[in-house]
């Protein structure tokens, strides 16, 4: 079969690898049905995932149909259609217990998929912990509905969840790249007084502005007195970080108002610092890291009924054959790109 291989710093290359096969109790395999690309991919490519295992099958945002399960797992069967998690996890560690699957003990545990182990930009991979890491997709809801939930959707549902947003609240999220539209989604379904996005790409602004004309789209340069303008209490209620950079670190504590939730769901290239002489007295909360995704069936229940839909997101589509061009419009961010659907 086909399968996109990270064969060392700055390549990936597409081989033909055996299918795989079933290993353990808990194994299911599952043949690929649609893929995407992800920033974290790029991350792999550029040597800046020290964990990523050289010669593994990258891509860990999929959805699929199971072929064969091993004789523990339950919650799916041969021929069920399922969207893959980019975690794995035991689901009976303290911490999956706890729902704090992202730091579920067990060796392949957290981001294995695409990373240390094969992943799916390929036609079939097989998925360890299946009872955990797969979610049975409703009928009624598309491959391409579906293509998101395991991985960026479920990054900005869980972001949305643990940012405490209320009715009365006004929300600032930064950065609209997919996974902030996604975190976007996420907290509109909360229902917020009003949402401020902060975006610098014109292209991504635009996206933005067309698709939820309901929230305010501004630039780093104006979103202190974009916020100022909408809150009676010097700053935003909430405030979700989720670009990455050294301006919106800074950004997301300085438009907080006191005694704010500050979520920081973006990945920085290098260590942040926080002025706690100068913001001590604000009182701030901060919530920061990867991913709990094991919210998948509430999102999909979502998406079933017609409440999130991240298919615009969807802005290209290619065989798994021309996967090097995908990879180029998606890195280059040409001719508009948010997200790219990788056909097997
Ligand atoms: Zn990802
Ligand atoms: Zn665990």
């Amino acid at each position: 079969m086909l399968a996109y291989t990270y064969a060392g710093p700055g390549l990936f290359e597409l081989k033909e690898k055996p299918k795989p096969v079933l290993q353990e109790a808990q194994d299911a395999i599952v043949k690929v049905t649609l893929a995407s690309i992800c920033a974290s991919d790029l991350h792999i490519k550029h040597g800046s995932v020290p964990r990523a295992v050289p010669g593994i099958t990258v891509g860990h945002e999929l959805v699929g149909v199971v072929e064969s399960v091993g004789p523990t797992v339950t919650s799916v069967v041969p021929g069920d259609r399922v969207t893959v998690n980019v975690e794995t996890f035991c689901g009976t560690c303290f911490f999956c217990k706890h729902g704090y699957v992202n730091n579920c003990i067990c060796p392949d545990g957290g981001w294995a998929i695409g990373c240390r182990i094969d992943g799916g930009q390929s036609e079939y991979l097989r998925v360890p912990y299946a009872n955990q890491g797969l979610n049975r997709i409703p009928d009624q809801v598309s491959d391409r509905q579906a293509l998101f939930v395991g991985d960026i959707l479920a990054t900005g549902f869980w972001a949305a969840r643990i940012s405490e947003i209320g009715a009365e609240d006004l929300v600032l999220i930064l950065g609209a790249g997919p996974t902030g539209i996604c975190t976007l989604l996420c907290v509109l379904q909360r229902g917020p007084r009003a949402v401020v996005v902060c975006e610098p790409d014109a292209a991504r602004a635009r996206f933005v502005r067309e698709r939820y004309p309901q929230v305010t789209v501004v630039g780093p340069e104006r979103v202190w007195e974009t916020v100022l303008e909408r809150s009676e209490h010097g700053g935003a209620d909430v405030v979700l970080e989720v670009a990455g950079t050294e301006e919106s670190f800074r950004l997301a504590y300085e438009c907080a108002r006191p005694n704010a939730v500050v979520t920081v769901v973006a990945l920085y290239d290098r260590p942040q610092i926080l002025p706690l002489p100068e913001i001590y007295g604000k009182n701030l909360t901060f919530k920061t890291g990867g991913v709990d995704g094991c919210d998948c069936t509430e999102i999909l229940r979502l998406i079933e009924r017609g409440e999130l839909d991240t298919t615009p997101l969807i802005t290209h589509t290619f065989p798994l054959r021309e996967i090097d061009k995908a990879y180029r419009i998606f890195e280059g961010r040409e001719q508009g790109v948010i997200k790219v659907a990788i056909e097997p």
